[in-house]
């Protein structure tokens, strides 16, 4: 039985070929929602196709930087050719070279800024205007704890991540009376393949910073995406939402 009101709609899901774009992609396909699997890694992509249609879903992928504008359009197109494009998920994000400010190159910097910054931002502008047109929708970008405090080493990655609240809830005033909806995510730490090639000392001091003493699951965050993209969240807009079993509350 579907958990979520978000079928009978296409959706967009950046960087769906791992992690908590993989999660997101699946649960939507789950609750009848036709998906564009969307990430630079055409063999991931297609693999989270593959498990969506597979389990009786629809899916296509396009692979693909989701800072090209031509690759953005790419997915708008397949989105619209399954169903009336009604969400985006605009999630593909990357950490950087851990680095201090000062030790950044001009490369390192522009580097994050395109993937987590630019990219979300021409995905939210096409999205909002094919949504517009369509009577309404709903976007999530997907920041981070990282968007509201900071973490030493990680300058390109937290401001990318407080420019993605920004952007949201500027493009939520624009969009509110078009039925658009958009909203951004704080996820904490979440346990990746990533982070468990990390050193013992070092993932149990990430731990430590969540007061539910452990790091969450992709599919944790998956579920608050899915309830902020469904009918149930019609008046939930331009909001940042944590999810991260208390790291903030500290
Ligand atoms: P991940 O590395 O498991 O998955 C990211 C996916 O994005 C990969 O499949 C990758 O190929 C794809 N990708 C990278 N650059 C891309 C580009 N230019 N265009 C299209 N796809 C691209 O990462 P994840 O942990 O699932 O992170 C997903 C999002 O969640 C990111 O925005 C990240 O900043 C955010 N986030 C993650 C955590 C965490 O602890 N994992 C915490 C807070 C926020």
């Amino acid at each position: 039985m579907a958990q979520y009101d978000v079928a009978d709609r296409s959706a967009i899901v950046t960087g769906a070929g791992s992690g908590i774009g993989h999660a997101i992609a699946i649960l939507l396909a789950e609750n009848g929602t036709k998906v564009v699997v969307q990430d630079l890694d055409a063999d991931a992509a297609q693999a989270t196709v593959e498990t969506i249609n597979a389990a009786g879903g629809q899916a296509v992928a396009v692979s693909g930087d989701a800072s090209s504008t031509e690759v953005v359009e790419e997915t708008i197109k397949a989105a619209t050719a399954m169903a009336p494009l009604k969400i985006g998920v605009n999630n593909a994000g990357i950490g950087g070279r851990s680095a201090k400010v000062g030790e950044l190159t001009d490369a390192d910097w522009e580097k994050v800024v395109s993937v987590n910054l630019n990219a979300v931002f021409r995905g939210t502008r096409a999205q909002a205007n094919v949504m517009s047109e369509n009577g309404g929708g709903s976007i999530v970008n997907m920041a981070s704890i990282l968007g509201s405090v900071g973490f030493a080493g990680s300058s390109a990655y937290v401001s990318t991540k407080h420019a993605v609240v920004g952007l949201s809830k500027n493009a939520a005033i624009e969009y509110a009376t078009e039925g658009v909806r958009v909203n951004s995510v704080a996820p904490g730490f979440i346990d990746t393949p990533l982070l468990r090639k990390m050193p013992k000392e070092a993932y149990d001091a990430l731990v430590s910073k969540h007061p539910i003493n452990r790091l969450g699951q992709p599919e944790e965050v998956a579920a608050l995406v899915a309830f902020l993209v469904s009918d149930a969240a019609s008046f939930i807009t331009g909001s940042y939402h944590l999810v991260d079993g208390g790291y903030t509350a500290i």
